[in-house]
């Protein structure tokens, strides 16, 4: 696994080298730029108020104080003039007090100018002031010698010095300090008007600066905003690249420390997840048990074959539900993994013979069941390969104590006249219909042919000559009875249908009833069947009511609800005792729908008909579930005890069963015994019950009739 620091990652261009990497940073760095311009922006705009605030104090204390006194000069100037004349116009003893109004706005005068000459800086005024001090100097004159001619008591000449002097001076006086007072006014007008200018100075700097700010403030939070979405919208591309599967590709540099280090975790987890999922296809495609490649293997031509295969071989080991079910599932898999490398080594060795071609592979489908997809020269040379499997197959396995029989069934398939490349799961399938022809004929292997396809096609139309069949009576019911091994005695027989067709001759239930029972039409094959089971237990029921028979159920039977009701009407209409009727069902059938069966054979064994499992061995039911069945007989497929005295781990298989069909409380039947030393052999295992050859074929007519004339009578208690 790559590490994700060793790749090539590829790198964006950072645009800024001042930029900070972090995006923590980048935000602190902005933010702060911000408040430093805002603090700036704000301490300008106080220092420039602060300025145009000194300017109006300025104005208020000097220069409308400076006015005001202008004013009063203006004032007392006037005032002084209706004060002499008072003054003159007063009798003598009030004059006192006229002097001293008089001396105070004199006073008042001299003190006004004294300020003035203090504050006056332009030169225009200063040359005013000094004109109004010479006017002043003038008035002093005069009023000091009208004082005297007053005092004097010359009032004409004093009125006369007053007209002539004293008021001139004093008018020369008013129009200096008015001069002056315009002067002032202009100034500060002018004043004023600065002041005003430099407040909106102020305004405007104070404006500017903020529209900058504003300006700066936007183009930093694009700046930082696409530093920050930018690398994230990458990050997500790269997360989606890996969730669709793309994980060679990398997720770029950005220049941003935290995006880079989510960036390098997502590396990190694309090479991780890559490399698990690497894993998951692995276990995907391979079985656990054998190390062989499994089914999808096989069918997926990226991870299994990497040519195309001519032939096919499927090898199915028998049995292995029981063997699991008795012996224990570490038998059934030391026998799966011995069988599995017994194959391999039979192909290698074909392959390296030059039998079969080089790439051949061996896959392991399911349970016991094993593939061999290869190229082959002709069917001779697939026949050569099957012969070498079964011969390394027949071995027995020892597993601990005991040794246990690899039996097997292999079904073969080639793509024939098609051209070289079928495809594996059509050979797959076709295998698995020559597997299922092997199964049902005692051969143990068959080709898959077009003819077999066409005749099994064939059936289909010979099934719809089955409502014909039942109409006018081209079924037969053979019996087939049973012995109790403990006595010798018969105790009933199985029903066998056989069917004459008119022009096709003899045809063997084994091909006729799985078709029928595929389109439905069995159940007709059934209730008649029963029908003329139950007329012949009627009939022997004067000399040998202990006789039962059995009659076969198929699976489509079970799956009609009204059928338990079907069979009691017709046993009560015969005026049978149902535990004379017996209903046989297979195990494989029972499992298709494991609760729903329980249900209907409870339904069933209501009835009071007693109940057997059929073939038990070759299915898949598991012992909890067989005790749920209200079943009381067990019958022993005949694929068990076909040579079953000359091999010991067989007999070890059978006993096993047969002591759990007692734990359960049933009696077991054994099933195509065909020797004396096979019934010897299962006997001595504890078996209740044989049916076979041995003991009779299937009969029919003056056959059965013969044989039921030599039953010895059943003993009176
Ligand atoms: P099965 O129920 O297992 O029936 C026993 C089969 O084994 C019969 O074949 C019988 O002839 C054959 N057999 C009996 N003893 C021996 C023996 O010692 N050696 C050998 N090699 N074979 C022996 P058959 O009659 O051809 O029936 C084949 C299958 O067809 C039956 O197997 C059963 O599954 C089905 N079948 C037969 N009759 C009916 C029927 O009426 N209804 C239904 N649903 N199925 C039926
Ligand atoms: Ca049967
Ligand atoms: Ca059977």
């Amino acid at each position: 696994m790559k590490s994700p620091l060793d790749t090539n990652v590829p790198q964006i261009d950072s645009h800024l080298g001042l930029w900070p990497r972090r995006i923590g940073r980048r935000l602190a760095l902005g933010f702060g730029a911000l408040v430093v311009l805002m603090l700036l922006v704000l301490s300008q705009a106080g220092l420039q108020l602060r300025l145009v605030s000194d300017v109006t104090q300025r104005f208020a204390n000097g220069d409308m104080q400076r006015l005001l006194r202008v004013q009063a000069l203006s004032l007392q100037t006037e005032g002084v003039g209706s004060a002499l004349i008072r003054l003159m116009n007063a009798p003598r003893e009030n004059r006192v007090q006229e002097y001293a109004d008089v001396d105070e706005r004199n006073r008042r005068i001299d003190g006004i100018i004294e300020s003035l000459s203090n504050e006056l800086k332009d030169s225009g005024q200063e040359e005013t002031l000094k004109r109004l001090r010479v006017c002043r100097a003038n008035y002093a004159d005069a009023f000091e010698a009208t004082v005297d001619q007053v005092e004097a008591g010359d009032l004409e000449a004093a009125a006369r010095a007053l007209n002539e002097q004293i008021n001139p001076a004093l008018k020369a006086m008013l129009l200096e300090s008015n001069t002056l007072l315009a002067r002032e006014r202009e100034r500060i007008e002018t004043q004023l008007e600065d002041a005003q200018r430099q407040f909106q100075e102020v305004a405007m700097w104070v404006i500017g600066l903020s529209l900058l700010l504003v300006a700066f403030a936007g183009w930093l939070a694009w700046r930082t905003t696409r530093s920050v979405v930018e690398p994230l919208a990458a990050l997500e591309t790269a997360a989606r690249k890996i969730a669709q599967g793309d994980y060679a590709s990398r997720v770029a540099v950005t220049g941003t420390e935290e995006v880079d280090r989510v960036g390098l975790a997502l590396n990190t987890m694309s090479d991780a997840v890559h490399h698990r999922e690497q894993q998951i296809v692995q276990q995907a495609y391979r079985d656990a048990l054998t190390g062989l490649p499994n089914r999808a293997a096989l069918l997926n031509p990226v991870h299994g074959t990497a040519t195309s295969y001519d032939s096919l071989a499927l090898i199915d080991l028998a049995r292995l539900k029981i063997i699991n079910e008795t012996l224990g599932y570490a038998t059934g898999d030391t026998l799966i993994k011995e069988l599995a490398s017994r194959t391999n080594g039979v192909v290698q060795a074909a392959a390296q013979a030059g039998l079969i071609g080089p790439d051949a592979m061996l896959a392991r489908l399911s349970g016991g069941t094993f593939a061999v997809a290869c190229t082959a020269p002709d069917r001779a040379a697939m026949e050569t390969l099957r012969e070498n499997l079964e011969r390394s197959a027949s071995e027995a396995v020892q597993c601990g104590d005991h040794r246990v029989d690899l039996g097997v069934t292999c079904g073969l398939a080639d793509s024939g006249e098609m051209d070289s490349s079928t495809a594996v799961r059509t050979l797959m399938r076709n295998a698995e219909v020559a597997l299922h022809t092997a199964k049902r004929t005692a051969v143990g292997h068959a080709w898959y042919s077009e003819a077999q396809e066409a005749a099994r096609l064939s059936h289909l139309n010979l099934v719809s000559d089955l409502r014909q069949a039942v109409a006018s009576s081209q079924l037969q019911m053979w019996l087939q009875p049973k012995f109790s091994l403990r006595t010798g005695q018969a105790i009933g027989a199985e029903a066998l249908v056989r069917w004459q067709h008119p022009t096709r001759g003899f045809v063997s239930p084994a091909e006729f009833v799985p078709f029928a029972e595929q389109t439905g039409y069995i159940t007709m094959v059934t209730d008649w069947m029963l029908r003329e089971a139950l007329r012949t237990l009627r009939a022997w029921q004067p000399l040998h009511p202990e006789l039962s028979i059995a009659v076969n159920v198929s699976t489509r039977d079970l799956q009609d609800a009204g059928f338990a009701r079907r069979v009691e009407r017709m046993v009560g209409a015969k005026g049978v005792d149902p535990s004379r009727l017996r209903l046989e069902i297979t195990e494989s059938g029972l499992m298709e729908d494991a609760q729903k069966s329980v249900d209907l054979l409870n339904a069933l064994r209501t009835t009071g008909v007693p109940l057997s499992i059929d073939d038990f061995g070759t299915g898949y039911s598991s012992l909890a579930y067989l005790q749920k069945l209200p079943v009381s007989e067990l019958k022993i497929d005949r694929s068990f005890i076909d040579g079953i005295d000359a091999s010991p781990g067989t007999q070890k298989l059978v006993k096993a069963m047969i002591e759990m069909g007692h734990g359960l409380d049933l009696f077991v039947t054994a099933e195509g015994v065909e020797t004396q030393a096979e019934r010897d052999t299962i006997t001595a295992l504890g078996c209740d019950v044989m049916q076979g050859y041995f003991g009779s074929r299937p009969l029919h007519g003056a056959a059965l009739q013969a044989w039921f004339d030599a039953l010895a009578p059943v003993q009176q208690a």
